[in-house]
């Protein structure tokens, strides 16, 4: 469960991001939606541990991992990360891509990275390296490298740009189900809505730093706040 807590980051004296508070229960997918320069990829950052806020509180099961001068190192936070400008280790294959980070004896290091690669339609690929693989597959083989220590939090900011419509459904499809199979808490930045209505259990609007709606998918899209939340959506069909 994560909960982000009257979040606020400035810079240069500007708040970019200004009282954000959510809630994510574990098997949920919130989106943050809004446009360009809103402060999404901001919020992630410091929810990583990356950034630091000036006010506020990220908690992780009740506790506190950024609160004050607290500040958990990001590769003790137990978050997962997915950017859309992921990159493999061009070095090594897909097998030690994936299997990177974990620790343990090998066989079963194997066997996860392979549950993995299988689940992501990759295992075929076990042992390319990436320059052998497309776009879309390597950011298949992303998608596994992120799950392999088993977050119980993912934090992915617009992490399927970049491909082509038809591959993108198929890829955002299939992580859904991959997360919410793990019961993994998402928060999931995107500027599309289309995107967003497709992939979250609830979405938070986002317009210079603030949350301005909170809600179901069809809650937002049927009753937007006013006419630019409105605006907003009206290029979904
Ligand atoms: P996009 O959809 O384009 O990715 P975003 O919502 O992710 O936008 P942020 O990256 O969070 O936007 O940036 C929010 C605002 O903060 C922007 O105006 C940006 O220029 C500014 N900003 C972000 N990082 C810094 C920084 N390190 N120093 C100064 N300004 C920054
Ligand atoms: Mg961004």
């Amino acid at each position: 469960r994560l909960e982000i807590r009257n979040l606020c980051r400035s810079f240069g004296g500007r708040r970019v991001v200004d009282d954000v508070s959510l809630k994510i229960m574990p098997g949920q997918v919130t989106c943050l939606l809004g446009p360009s320069g809103c402060g999404k990829s901001t919020t992630l950052r410091v929810v990583a541990g990356v950034d630091r806020q000036d006010e506020g509180a990220v908690l992780v099961d009740g506790k506190p991992i950024s609160e004050g001068a607290l500040h958990v190192p990001p590769e003790e936070r137990g978050i997962g990360l997915m950017f859309q400008d992921f990159a493999l280790f061009p070095h090594l294959d897909v097998a030690r891509n994936v299997g990177f980070g974990l620790k343990g004896p090998r066989a079963e290091i194997r066997a996860r990275v392979e549950t993995l690669l299988d689940k992501v339609g990759m295992r075929r690929h076990i042992d390319r390296f990436p320059h052998e693989l497309s776009g879309g597959e390597q950011q298949r083989v992303a998608l596994a490298r992120a799950l392999a220590p088993s977050p119980r939090i993912m934090l992915m900011d617009e992490p399927f740009s970049g491909l082509d419509d038809r591959l993108r459904d198929d890829i955002r499809d299939e992580t859904l189900a991959v997360l919410k199979a793990e019961g993994t808490a998402v928060l999931l930045v995107t500027h599309e809505p289309a995107e967003a209505m497709r992939m979250a259990d609830e979405i938070a609007l986002m317009r210079d730093g603030r949350v301005v709606q909170h809600g179901a998918p069809y809650n937002i899209y049927n009753a937007p706040r006013d006419r630019e939340a409105a605006a907003f959506f009206s290029d979904i069909n």
